[in-house]
C-alpha cells in the first residue's frame, strides 16, 4: 500500500482554555457540612429554606390546659370534660410523671391557605399524643426534636378555627433521669417548658433535597477511597451546592439540586416505586419500635407509649405504602385493645394490609434466664393464642432483640410453640468475646433447632443510616453461607419507631444502589416481612446450604448481675410459679372430682398474665426503676390473694374445706402436689414436729416416733463448736461456718481441707457502668470473709436440730443463719441435706453478698439446672469463653460431682451462681444504686441447702430441688368431710425417675373451660407436660383410672400431633434426652 492519507480532523480544542487544579478531597468533603449547617452558615444554607412561612401567634393558635391532680392519667373523656385554663408558649409543666391536657384551637392564617403542606410542630421536651376533637388518638409526639410534627388535615386550610388536643406526659423517651445519665434514678421534680407550638408551611422540595444530600454526602465520606463511587458522590454534592449558590437559594436552584442528585440516586426516590427494580436485594429493612414494657417508667406510662408509637406508625403507613413494621408483645396489644380501641382497630386494619406485622409469639419480650420451663411455655401459649385469636395467625418468628442471654431450651420450646425462627442481637454487647455467627442453626438440649439471625448492624433501633446498611454486610459473620440480613430500624421506647426521615433515607439508599453503587452498597429493600426473610433462608437450607450450628445456651457476656438484683421480685416469681403448679393441678383434679366445681380459667389466665408480665426483660432481671417494683409487688400481692382463694376452693371441692364450726373435730393433713413419694419433717400446729411419709395427695400428720438410729442430735463439743448429726451426716459448725460435713455412709469428708462451708462473703460491686445489670470480673478481687458472732442451739431434735449464728456485715446490715439437719429415716425416697435459712437485714452500697461452699470434689465442669434440663459450664478459666462465665444462672440447684460422688446446692429463690475450681458460690444480694436507688434494701429471707450425694448427679437431686421449693403444705380441715383421695392417683407417671410430670392442667379449649377465643373442643381433657430431666432417653407409662377415650401427643399450644396407643388405661411413652412432651387425655363424655 502506498500513497498519502488526509490528516484526521479533531474538534478537541487545540489550545488550553485555563488552568484546572486537582480537587483536594478533604477540602471539598469538608465543605459539604456548610450546606446543612445549623450554626454560622445556617442562613446561607439549605435549612433556612425549609419553611415558606411559620407562625406561633396566639391569634392562630389558642392554647388552654387542664392539669389533672396527683399524677393521675385520666381518659380523654374525663380530661376534656374539665375546665381548661389559658396557656402559652414558654409555660412550664411538671412535675415528673404528671399529665397535662392541652386544647389547641387552630386557624390557618391567610398566607398559608394555599400552602402545599402544613404541619403543626409541638415540642415540650417530653412525650405527647395528638387527639382529635372527638376523642381519637391520632399520633405520638416526642420532644427534644425527636418527633415533633403532626400534619394538618388539608381541609383545615379554610380560614376557620379547628380544635384538637395534646395529652402531655411529663417524661422523656427514657423517663426522668437527671442530667445526661439515663440510668440514674428519676428526679421526681423534672419540669418541662413548652418551647414550640407552631404552624409550619413546609417547603417539600427542600425537605427532599436535604435527604438526597445527606445520603450522597455519606457516600462521599464513607465509600472506599479506592472506588470511583466515592469520587462521583463528592462531585454530585459539590455540584448541588454550586447550583444553590449560583441560583441564590431560589426554589428553582433547589429543584435543580434535586435533578443533579438524581445522577447518583436515580429518578424514583420520591416514591415507593424505587423498590420496584428487579435487582436482588440483600438487606431487608424492617421498621420496629422496641418498647420496654417497663424500665425507666412504669407500666401505666408504657400503655401510653404504645398508643403514641403505634398511632405514629399507622400514620406513616398511609404515606409510605412500602413501610413494614414488626411489633411484638401480646401484652401491649392487649393494653391497646383495652384502653384505645380506636387505635387498636387502626392497627388491625394495617395488619390486614400486611404493613403492621405482629411478631414474636410471646406475651412480653421476657427474660429467658430465670423463668421456669412452664413459664416459658406460657409466654408462648398466651402470646400465640392472643395473636391468633385477634389477627387470625400465629407468629412464626420468636422476636427477642434485647434480653440478657438465651437459655438452652428455647429452640425446643419455640418449635413446640409453632416457631422455627428466632431473631435477636444482644450478644453484640458481649464485652469479652465476639460471637462468631450472624445466621446459624441454634440447637436446644434435646437437639431441636431454630434458624437464628442476629442483625449484623448490631442494633434493633437503627436510624436507617448509610452506615447501618453498609454494616449489614461488613459486620455479617455468616457470609460463607448467606449474605442477607435484617436491618431493624426505628426509635425505641418513647421515640415511636421509624420516622419520615428514616423511610426517606432508605429510598435514597436503594436508589443509590440501583443507580451508581450496586457493587459497593448493599441493596436494601422495604416491603418484605421478617417471615419473607426467614422463608428465603429456609428455602436455601432446603436446597443444600448448611448453616453453621451453635449448641446450647447463648450465654450473654454482660449483665450477670441480673441473676441477683431485685431479690424480692425474683423470689415472688419463683414462689408464684410453684403456686400456679399447685393451683392448676388441684383445680384440674377438683374439676374431675366434682361436677359442681367450675375450673377457674379466667382467674388462672389473669394470674398467669400477671406473672408473665413481671418476667419482662427489665422487670424480672432487676433493671427497672423503683416505681416498677412498686407495681410488680402490687401485682404479686394481688396474685397471692387470688391464688390462695383458688387453691382453697379447689381443696374444698376435693373435700378439704378449711371452714368448720367450733364443735367440729379437725385434722391437719399434709398435701403432696408433686408426682412422687417423699419423706419430710414438718412443723405441726403448736410447736411440735413430725415425720410425714407422703404419697402424692393427702397424707396424715399424726405423730410418728423415730427409732433411736433415726434421730437427729446436736451437741456442743467444746465452746462454740457444735456437732449436728443424723444417720447420714455429722456436721461440725465452728464460728458459724461448717468446718466438717462427714458422710457416714460413704465415709467421706465433703468440705475441702481447711475450707469453711456456708461462709458468707462480701464483695465490692462497682461494674463499669450498668449498676443493676452488671457485676464485673474484677469484683472477685475484693472478696472479704464476714466474721461470725456467737452460735446458739435452736432446735434440739429428735426430728430437727439447728444452730443459729448472727453475722455482722456492717453497722446497718446483718445476717442470721440457721443451719438445720433433719432426722433421716429409714425410708429411701428422700435424701438428707443440710439446710440453711438466712434472715438478712441489708443496707449496703454497691456490695455483693454471697455464700461459699468449698467442697472436696474435682471436676472441670459443674452442672446447673435450667428450664427442663441441665447445663454444664466450666469450673476453670482456660479460655476467655470459659472465664466469661465467672457468674452464671441456675435454677433450683447447682451441682459439682465426680463420677461417684458430688454435692448439690439447692436454693428456694436464687438464680446467680459460680463454681470456680472446687469452690461453689451462691449469690445472695446486691446493692446497686441505679436505676433504683433503693434496690434490695431491707429484709430478706433466703433458704438453701447443701446436699452431698453418693454417685454422680441424678434425678435424686432434681426431685430434692422440687421438694425443697415446694414443701408439703399443711392444712387443717374438719373431720366430717370425706376428701377425694383417689383422684390424686387417677393419673400417675411411672418409669424412669428422670421423667418429671411438671404440669397438670385442663385443656385450653375444653367446652367447660374455654373462654371463647377459639372453637370449643367437645368434652373434657387433661393436659400433662412431662420432661426428661437428666439427659438420657427414658421410658415410662402414663396410667390413668379416669375414663379416657384417646390420648394425644400435642405441642405446647395443645394441637393434637399424634394419637398414642391406649390400653387398659395405660400409655407407653418414650422421651429423648431433655425432651419436653405435652400429652392430652381426652375424657369420655
Ligand atoms: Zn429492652
Amino acid at each position: 500500500m502506498g500513497g498519502r492519507s488526509t490528516p484526521l480532523s479533531s474538534s478537541y480544542p487545540k489550545l488550553v482554555e485555563r488552568p484546572v487544579g486537582k480537587q483536594i478531597e478533604s477540602i471539598y468533603t469538608g465543605r459539604l457540612r456548610q450546606f446543612t449547617d445549623r450554626g454560622q452558615y445556617y442562613h446561607q444554607g439549605l435549612l433556612a429554606k425549609l419553611y415558606h412561612n411559620q407562625t406561633n401567634d396566639s391569634k392562630y393558635i389558642k392554647l388552654s390546659v387542664y392539669s389533672p391532680p396527683d399524677l393521675t392519667r385520666p381518659t380523654f373523656k374525663e380530661a376534656t370534660s374539665q375546665k381548661f385554663k389559658p396557656a402559652r408558649l414558654g409555660d412550664t409543666f411538671g412535675p415528673s410523671w404528671s399529665t397535662h391536657w392541652f386544647k389547641v384551637q387552630l386557624t390557618v392564617p391567610k398566607n398559608m391557605l394555599n400552602a402545599e403542606h402544613l404541619e403543626f410542630h409541638w415540642d415540650a421536651g417530653n412525650e405527647g399524643l395528638v387527639w382529635s376533637e372527638d376523642g381519637k388518638p391520632l399520633q405520638g409526639l416526642t420532644g427534644g426534636g425527636e418527633r415533633v410534627e403532626w400534619i394538618l388535615p388539608q381541609d383545615w386550610q379554610n380560614g376557620k378555627e379547628h380544635t384538637f388536643y395534646v395529652e402531655m406526659a411529663c417524661n422523656k423517651m427514657f423517663g426522668n433521669a437527671p442530667g445526661g445519665d439515663t440510668i440514674q434514678p428519676p428526679d421526681p421534680n423534672t419540669y418541662y417548658t413548652l418551647s414550640q407550638a407552631d404552624i409550619m408551611d413546609v417547603n417539600l422540595a427542600v425537605r427532599g433535597l436535604y435527604v438526597d444530600f445527606w445520603e450522597i454526602g455519606d457516600a462521599a465520606r464513607e465509600f472506599p477511597e479506592d472506588g470511583w463511587q466515592r469520587h462521583k458522590a463528592l462531585q454530585v454534592c459539590n455540584a448541588i451546592m454550586d447550583a444553590f449558590i449560583a441560583g441564590d437559594g431560589s426554589q428553582e436552584s433547589i429543584l435543580k439540586g434535586r435533578k443533579i442528585a438524581q445522577e447518583y440516586i436515580g429518578k424514583h426516590v420520591s416514591s415507593p416505586t424505587v423498590y420496584d427494580s428487579k435487582e436482588e436485594s440483600i438487606v431487608y429493612a424492617i421498621g420496629h419500635c422496641h418498647i420496654d414494657t417497663c424500665w425507666l417508667w412504669p407500666w401505666a406510662e408504657t400503655k401510653r407509649k404504645v398508643v403514641r408509637s403505634w398511632s405514629s406508625q399507622c400514620d406513616l403507613m398511609d404515606r409510605y405504602p412500602e413501610h413494614r413494621f414488626a411489633c411484638s408483645q401480646a401484652q401491649q396489644y392487649k393494653w391497646l385493645k383495652e384502653y384505645y380501641p380506636f387505635a387498636f382497630d387502626r392497627v388491625k386494619e394495617k395488619v390486614k394490609r400486611g404493613q403492621f406485622q405482629p411478631i414474636g409469639g410471646s406475651w412480653v419480650e421476657h427474660d429467658t434466664n430465670m423463668p421456669s420451663g412452664e413459664s416459658l411455655v406460657r409466654q408462648f401459649l398466651y402470646g400465640q393464642r392472643f395473636f391468633e385469636s385477634h389477627f387470625g395467625e400465629r407468629c412464626q418468628t420468636f422476636w427477642l432483640p434485647d434480653t440478657f442471654g438465651y437459655s438452652s431450651q428455647l429452640p425446643q420450646i419455640c418449635r413446640l410453640a409453632g416457631m422455627s425462627r428466632f431473631f435477636t442481637q444482644k450478644l453484640s454487647w458481649n464485652n469479652i468475646n465476639n460471637f462468631p455467627h450472624t445466621t446459624f442453626n441454634w440447637v436446644a438440649l434435646d437437639g431441636s433447632q431454630v434458624i437464628c439471625h442476629m442483625a449484623p448492624s448490631e442494633t434493633y433501633t437503627a436510624d436507617a443510616d448509610f452506615g447501618d446498611v453498609v454494616r449489614s454486610v461488613s459486620q455479617h459473620k455468616s457470609l460463607d453461607q448467606d449474605n442477607t440480613s435484617l436491618l431493624v430500624f426505628g426509635k425505641g421506647d418513647g421515640g415511636g419507631g421509624p420516622t419520615r426521615d428514616m423511610l426517606e433515607k432508605l429510598r435514597r439508599l436503594r436508589g443509590m444502589a440501583d443507580t451508581t453503587a450496586g457493587g459497593v452498597l448493599p441493596r436494601v429493600h422495604m416491603g418484605n416481612t421478617v417471615d419473607d426473610f426467614f422463608k428465603r433462608l429456609e428455602d436455601k437450607v432446603a436446597s443444600g446450604t448448611d448453616l453453621v450450628t451453635w449448641y446450647g445456651e447463648l450465654y450473654f457476656e454482660l449483665h450477670r448481675g441480673t441473676y441477683t438484683t431485685q431479690a424480692n421480685n425474683k423470689r415472688n416469681n419463683r414462689k408464684q410459679e410453684i403456686m400456679m403448679h399447685d393451683i392448676e393441678y388441684l383445680a384440674t383434679l377438683a374439676s374431675l372430682s366434682s361436677k359442681k366445681y367450675q375450673y377457674p380459667k379466667k382467674e388462672i389466665d389473669e394470674l398467669w398474665e400477671n406473672i408473665l408480665l413481671c418476667q419482662f426483660h427489665d422487670c424480672l432481671p432487676g433493671s427497672s426503676i423503683e416505681m416498677c417494683y412498686d407495681d410488680s409487688d402490687e401485682l404479686y400481692a394481688h396474685n397471692d390473694v387470688v391464688g390462695t382463694k383458688l387453691k382453697d376452693n379447689a381443696l374444698a371441692a376435693l373435700g378439704m374445706s378449711k371452714s368448720r364450726t367450733a364443735s367440729q373435730d379437725c385434722e391437719t393433713v399434709a398435701i403432696n402436689t408433686l408426682p412422687w413419694d417423699r419423706t419430710e419433717i414438718v412443723k405441726t400446729p403448736g410447736d411440735g414436729y413430725t415425720v410425714v411419709h407422703a404419697e402424692t395427695g393427702i397424707n396424715s400428720t399424726d405423730k410418728i416416733e423415730l427409732l433411736a438410729s433415726e434421730k437427729a442430735t446436736v451437741t456442743e463439743k467444746k465452746d462454740g463448736v457444735f456437732v449436728l448429726a443424723n444417720s447420714r451426716f455429722a456436721v461440725e459448725v465452728e464460728n458459724g461456718v461448717i468446718t466438717s460435713l462427714f458422710d457416714k455412709k460413704v465415709k467421706r469428708e465433703v468440705i475441702a481441707h481447711g475450707g469453711k462451708g456456708n461462709q458468707l462473703v462480701l464483695f465490692d460491686d462497682k461494674p463499669l457502668y450498668w449498676q443493676a445489670w452488671d457485676v464485673e470480673v474484677f469484683h472477685l478481687n475484693s472478696r472479704k470473709e464476714l466474721p461470725s458472732g456467737r452460735t446458739e442451739i435452736v432446735d434440739t431434735g429428735p426430728y430437727r436440730v439447728s444452730v443459729a449464728t448472727k453475722t455482722k456485715i456492717s453497722d446497718q446490715s446483718w445476717v442470721k443463719t440457721t443451719i438445720s439437719l433433719d432426722a433421716a429415716t429409714g425410708e429411701t425416697d428422700s435424701p438428707s441435706y443440710v439446710s440453711v435459712e438466712a434472715d438478712v437485714e441489708w443496707h449496703e452500697t454497691m456490695k455483693f453478698l454471697k455464700v461459699e461452699f468449698p467442697v472436696d470434689v474435682f471436676n472441670t465442669e459443674a452442672t446447673y439446672e435450667t428450664q427442663y434440663g441441665l447445663v454444664r459450664r466450666p469450673t476453670h478459666y482456660n479460655t476467655s469463653w470459659d472465664m466469661a462465665k465467672f457468674e452464671v444462672c441456675c435454677h433450683k440447684f447447682a451441682d459439682l460431682s465426680e463420677a461417684n460422688y458430688g454435692v448439690s446446692v439447692l436454693n428456694d429463690s436464687k438464680y446467680g451462681f459460680a463454681t470456680c475450681g472446687n469452690l461453689m458460690r451462691l449469690s445472695l444480694l446486691r446493692a446497686p444504686k441505679a436505676p433504683d436507688a433503693h434496690a434490695d434494701m431491707g429484709h430478706h429471707t433466703i433458704k438453701w441447702a447443701i446436699m452431698p450425694h453418693a454417685g454422680a448427679l441424678s434425678a435424686e437431686t432434681v426431685h430434692a430441688a422440687h421438694n425443697f421449693n415446694n414443701p408439703l403444705s399443711l392444712i387443717t380441715i374438719n373431720n366430717e368431710q370425706e376428701p377425694d383421695e383417689d383422684i390424686f392417683t387417677s393419673i400417675v407417671v411411672t418409669g424412669s425417675s428422670s421423667l418429671v410430670l411438671d404440669c397438670v392442667k385442663r385443656g385450653e379449649d375444653d367446652e367447660d373451660v374455654s373462654r371463647g377465643e377459639f372453637d370449643k373442643r367437645k368434652g373434657r381433657s387433661v393436659i400433662l407436660r412431662i420432661y426428661e430431666s437428666m439427659g438420657g432417653k427414658s421410658r415410662g407409662t402414663i396410667r390413668t383410672t379416669l375414663s379416657v377415650d384417646k390420648v394425644f401427643k400435642t405441642n405446647v399450644l395443645e394441637d393434637d400431633l399424634q394419637e398414642l396407643k391406649l390400653a387398659s388405661g395405660e400409655v407407653e411413652i418414650e422421651l429423648r434426652p431433655f425432651e419436653v412432651v405435652t400429652y392430652r387425655l381426652q375424657l369420655s363424655s
